[in-house]
C-alpha cells in the first residue's frame, strides 16, 4: 500500500488524532493512534491485513500468532490473507504472564508469525517471542500496522510495520501544550458524567 491510502484510511476513520493526550505512560503527545479506529471496518482490516501478508509472501508460516487484545482483528486477518490458522496469548489472572489458553496448541518446529496493531515499547511481542522460544517455535517475521518506535525497538526476527508514525512526546512538567493552556485529553479512558 501506498503510505498516501494508509493515510487515508487514518484519516477517514479518525484513528489518528491531533490535539493534546495523557498517554497511559503518563506523558503528554500532540497526536494519538486509535487503532480500533481502522480496525471497526473489516474492509479497512483485510486491506491492511493483506499488505502485511504481502511483505512476508515469501516466508512459509503454519500460524498467526498475537497478543490479545490489541492484536486479535489484525492477526485474524493476516491469517486469514495467509491462509493459516490464528492463535492468541492472554495475560494470566493468577500472575500477569502471557500465556496461551483455550486449547490452543503448537507444535515443535512450527514456523508463526506474529502480529500486532501498534509498536511503542514492544513489551507484548517479546513476551510472545519468549513463549514461542519456551515452546520450541520458530519465529518468521513480526508484523505491525504502525510503528511508533521511531524504529529504535528491534527484534531477533525481520519486522515490518504498514505505517511509521514516530510517537512525540512531552514530559508532564515541560510540555508546550501545557504552557499553551490548551485542555489534556485522555483517550482510551471512560469520560466522566458530568450529571
Ligand atoms: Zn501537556
Amino acid at each position: 500500500m501506498e503510505e498516501s491510502e494508509v493515510l487515508e484510511i487514518f484519516e477517514n476513520t479518525n484513528a489518528l488524532l491531533e490535539g493534546h493526550f495523557l498517554l497511559s505512560s503518563g506523558l503528554h503527545s500532540n497526536q494519538y493512534f486509535q487503532c480500533a479506529g481502522v480496525l471497526q471496518y473489516p474492509q479497512y482490516a483485510e486491506e491492511i491485513a493483506q499488505d502485511i501478508a504481502a511483505n512476508f509472501k515469501n516466508v512459509n508460516v503454519d500460524l498467526v500468532i498475537s497478543p490479545a487484545m490489541g492484536g486479535l482483528i489484525i492477526g485474524h486477518e493476516v491469517a486469514r490473507a495467509m491462509k493459516t490458522r490464528f492463535v492468541f496469548t492472554e495475560r494470566s489472572k493468577e500472575n500477569d504472564k502471557m500465556v496461551l489458553r483455550r486449547g490452543f496448541d503448537l507444535e515443535e518446529g512450527e514456523k508463526a508469525l506474529i502480529i500486532e496493531d501498534v509498536l511503542t515499547t514492544g513489551g507484548s511481542v517479546r513476551e510472545v517471542l519468549k513463549l514461542l522460544e519456551r515452546e520450541n517455535v520458530l519465529v518468521a517475521g513480526i508484523g505491525f500496522i504502525v510503528d511508533r518506535s521511531d524504529n529504535k525497538v528491534k527484534f531477533s526476527a525481520p519486522k515490518y510495520a504498514v505505517y511509521q508514525i514516530p510517537l512525540v512526546v512531552y514530559q508532564p512538567g515541560n510540555c508546550p501544550l501545557c504552557k499553551k493552556g490548551i485542555p489534556i485529553d485522555r483517550p482510551g479512558s471512560r469520560k466522566k458524567k458530568l450529571i
